[in-house]
């Protein structure tokens, strides 16, 4: 089975994002169970429109009308059927919370500071990294490929030297203006866990390594070298962190995120995975 985040990524890359009772009914079994689990799905506002459910062919105007009872019921007009009343339930949309999301990578990339909006619903400071001795702000931002883009790219620009997280869509090949800050597109670099999603570190930080033109101009490190600061990092003060500098160099050295995770692991004596 697809990871069943791919639909979250799909919905946060939408201006709309609700997604109406009678598609997710077509999603594979367990993705609606397991996303709504890990509360990154949650009920939205109802739709005003709804697909016809005699004809499954044409989207009407639902329309509420008072019953004998007080009681109210919904309706749709039908070219076929005339009047064909609308169930409650087929009106249900999902959306994603986008307050869990963030807070999971919040939680996952262990940043400091609060979560605040810089742009409703569109772009959001998650807080603080301390990258490589430096205070970066991390950010969320969805909708860099809509035609309105522009819009927030200043609110983007005036953090301070921002890693940007997207849910899977990068802004068009022009759109910086100027340094082009690094970009993660979370479908890259997420899949889902038992309880709330998992991110790929070493992933994250090569692609922010790439994009602030480390990777490229460095020269990589020799495996003597990255061996020894594997082992200067494990004796000093009993620290069992690995720098980003060590994660790198294995990278660059074994060529996949599981072979570096592989001799890490050899490295330390310790058990490294891949994430
Ligand atoms: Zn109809």
């Amino acid at each position: 089975m697809r990871d069943p985040l791919i639909w979250i990524w799909t919905l946060a890359d939408s201006a709309t994002p609700l997604v109406p009772v009678h598609m997710v009914s077509q999603w594979p079994d367990g993705v609606l169970d397991r996303l709504r689990a890990c509360g990154l799905l949650i009920p939205g506002a109802e739709a005003s429109r709804v697909l016809c459910p005699e004809c499954h062919d044409h989207y009407e105007e639902v329309i509420a009308c008072e019953g004998a009872g007080r009681e109210t019921y919904f309706y749709i007009t039908c070219p076929e059927h005339l009047r064909v009343r609308v169930p409650r339930d087929a009106r249900w949309q999902w959306t994603v919370d986008f307050g869990t999301l963030t807070g999971a990578i919040v939680t996952k990339l262990n940043l400091t500071g609060s979560v605040s909006e810089l742009s409703h619903h569109r772009v959001w400071r998650l807080g603080r990294t301390n990258w490589q001795r430096k205070s970066r702000d991390v950010l969320f931002a969805r909708g860099l490929h809509w035609r309105d883009a522009d819009t927030v790219r200043s609110v983007i620009t005036n953090a301070r030297q921002p890693i940007v997280f997207v849910p899977r869509s990068m802004p068009a090949a022009d759109y910086w203006i100027g340094s082009e800050p690094p970009m993660i597109a979370l479908d890259q670099v997420a899949n889902s866990g038992e309880s709330s999603l998992e991110l790929d570190h070493l992933a994250i930080t090569t692609a922010i390594q790439d994009a602030d033109g480390v990777l490229g101009d460095s020269v990589p490190l020799t495996e003597e070298k990255l061996k020894l600061m594997i082992r200067q990092q494990m004796s000093a003060n009993n620290k069992t962190e690995l720098t980003d500098a060590v994660f790198v160099g294995a990278y660059q050295q074994q060529g996949s995120y599981r072979k570096a995770a592989d001799f890490l692991a050899e490295q330390t004596s310790r058990a490294i995975s891949k994430d």
